[in-house]
């Protein structure tokens, strides 16, 4: 293949939205496969060299720049060579949006609004029946009875799961415990958490296995919306499905790294 193959107008149409307005664009890069070539130990999955020069090359050149991974942050942390200069402006989001790393270092992001109400609505079940307690996991709660008398899981079982419906939580149940938790992150969750922070006008998401379509989907809905939006797919001929919705081709990580090339460089 070639370094990068065009397969729809929304690429070049990205291009030019992101060099006549540069400020406004969002890059979001998946790790494994698209900046790193894939490799038989995933410990050893380094980026790629032009991958990680054009990467330090674009954040000097467009508003945002965040990495979109199922890896904990601190792995592409290291992976990816990301010292605090490449720091001030990339943002990390790993587990698929769970941690965040950026400027301001590791964390997790405040829990779904949904569980920090559950946790409100549940905790007078807590004063109701000795010995059941409410654990708050950030981003998902927990009803315990192992602590109560028997039986009480039981009874208070109908209340919770009306709880979980109303507010739009999963229930997980567990031994003597409930658990309520935010929908599954998605890298697509992640990204849309991403555009609404930025307010991005151009959206780019770059990936290259099953894990990114939630992602591409959410690039689709831009597109639709009339707004310069741009999937590319990395060195993918093995997923079909992938290519299905590539606008854009590229020849694996340094095939990316020409793509990135190309962002945020103004017409002029
Ligand atoms: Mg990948």
């Amino acid at each position: 293949m070639d370094a990068m193959l065009a397969r729809s107008a929304h690429a070049e149409g990205f291009i030019a939205a992101a060099g006549d307005n540069p400020d406004s664009t969002l890059v979001a890069l998946d790790f494994d496969g698209t900046l790193s070539e894939m490799v038989e130990d995933p410990e050893q999955a380094f980026i790629h060299p032009e991958a990680r020069r054009a990467l330090a090359e674009l954040i000097g050149r467009v508003g945002h720049v965040a990495i979109i991974t199922g890896r904990p942050v601190d792995q592409v942390r290291r992976l990816g060579y990301l010292n605090d200069d490449l720091l001030q402006k990339l943002i990390v989001l790993g587990q698929y949006g769970a941690e965040r790393l950026d400027s301001d270092g590791r964390r997790v992001p405040d829990a779904a609004p949904s569980v920090r109400r559950a946790i409100e609505e549940l905790q007078p079940l807590a004063d109701e029946y000795p010995g059941l307690f409410i654990e708050d996991k950030q981003h998902a709660v927990g009803v315990h009875t192992r602590r109560a008398p028997k039986g009480t899981l039981a009874k208070v079982e109908s209340t919770v799961v009306a709880v979980a419906q109303r507010l739009g939580l999963e229930v997980e149940p567990g031994k003597e415990v409930l658990e309520l938790r935010a929908h599954r992150v998605s890298k697509g969750e992640a990204l849309r958490g991403l555009m609404r922070e930025t307010a991005a006008e151009a959206v780019a998401m770059v990936g290259d296995d099953l894990g990114d379509i939630s992602a591409f989907d959410v690039i689709k809905e831009h597109q639709a919306s009339g707004k310069p939006g741009l999937v590319v797919v990395s060195g993918s001929e093995e997923r079909p499905e992938l290519t299905e919705m590539a606008d854009m081709l590229c020849g694996g990580p340094a095939g990316v790294a020409v793509w990135m090339d190309s962002v945020g460089v103004n017409p002029a």
